[in-house]
């Protein structure tokens, strides 16, 4: 990794994620200072040449960079917000995982109190920390985060989405529904093989090859809806809702559960009925943009 080493970092939280990102700054070379509620989690860190501050507050002081990773938000304020905290002119990184929402007030939280603020998702686990693996996402104001990318770049893959302090839990919320939607979508396909004696080994190669396939489709379909136009190029809406019916029924007539097929299928008949059936499929965005009506 490249990383600037002479660079002090504190690291507040010291649960199995923090250990790791205090872990991957010492290896790099800087001088770390932690502090953790429960003391003794500190206590390898410090084997290993961490300084173990004895508040948040001398913690804080300790640097001009301070990363806090703890469980949520609420346990960040109460940290960081006690009366003895002075966080004017410290640049907080905040890697817990939270809501866009809760990102963005956390970001005008800490202005108020005189620190600049970058957001982060972290889409990897400890392990991974400290190796090209660990994709770590960040938000706010981009020279923040040019000013200590270097040191940043222990942690691992650093990238900055944009200024938007909320960017960083968006994009880790879409990372999350595309692998649950791919992950349900295979397990489904498993359940109707395993119907006739197909093992999960046998069609995960086949499955990965669909995957690879419908996710080349994803830029063309990215500029039909972000022009807001459908034309059907290679396949009309009402057609593949017709396909739905087929994998409702097969999934029933196996005696498979059907749930995931009749939620999508659903969708696309609101959107046919919305007089969407000639279009191609991405013409669904209209149905994901909007709460769902009761
Ligand atoms: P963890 O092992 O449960 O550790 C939680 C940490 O938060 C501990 O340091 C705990 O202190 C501290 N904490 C919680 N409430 C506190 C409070 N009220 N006051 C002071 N400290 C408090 O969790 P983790 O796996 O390290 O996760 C930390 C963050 O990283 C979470 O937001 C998580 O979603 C995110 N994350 C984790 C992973 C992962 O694979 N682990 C992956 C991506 C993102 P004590 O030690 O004193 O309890």
């Amino acid at each position: 990794m490249d990383s600037k080493t002479d660079t002090p970092v504190t690291v507040i939280g010291l649960g199995l994620m923090g250990r790791a990102l205090a872990d991957a700054f010492l290896k790099a070379g800087h001088p770390t200072t932690v502090w953790n509620r429960t003391a003794a989690k500190a206590d390898a860190l410090v084997a290993a040449g961490a300084r173990h501050a004895p508040t948040v507050a001398d913690a804080v002081k300790a640097g001009p960079l301070v990363v806090v990773c703890v469980t949520d938000y609420p346990a960040v304020y109460e940290l960081l917000g006690a009366s003895d905290v002075d966080l004017d002119g410290t640049t907080l990184i905040n890697l817990t995982s939270g809501s866009s929402a809760q990102a963005r007030e956390a970001a005008r939280w800490a202005e108020q109190r005189g620190a600049r603020y970058l957001d982060g998702a972290i889409m990897a686990v400890p392990p991974a920390i400290g190796t090209a693996e660990a994709v770590i996402l960040h938000s706010g104001p981009q020279h923040v985060f040019q000013e200590h990318e270097p040191t940043l770049g222990a942690l691992g893959t650093i990238t900055h989405l944009g200024g938007d302090p909320g960017l960083a839990a968006l994009y880790d919320v879409a990372g999350l529904a595309m692998m649950w939607s791919v992950l349900n979508a295979w397990l489904q396909g498993t359940a109707l093989l395993g119907t006739a004696g197909v093992d999960a080994a046998t069609y995960a190669p086949f499955a990965q090859r669909i995957a690879t396939g419908v996710a080349e489709w994803l830029p063309g379909y990215a500029r039909q809806v972000d022009d807001g136009s459908f034309p059907a190029e290679v396949s009309a809406l009402e057609t593949d809702a017709r396909a739905m019916t087929h994998l409702i029924e097969e999934s029933e007539a196996v005696g498979v559960n059907a749930e995931l097929p009749m939620l999508f299928k659903a969708m696309a008949d609101r959107a046919i009925a919305a007089g969407h059936g000639k279009e191609q499929y991405p013409v669904l965005i209209e149905e994901f943009t909007k709460p769902r009506e009761n």
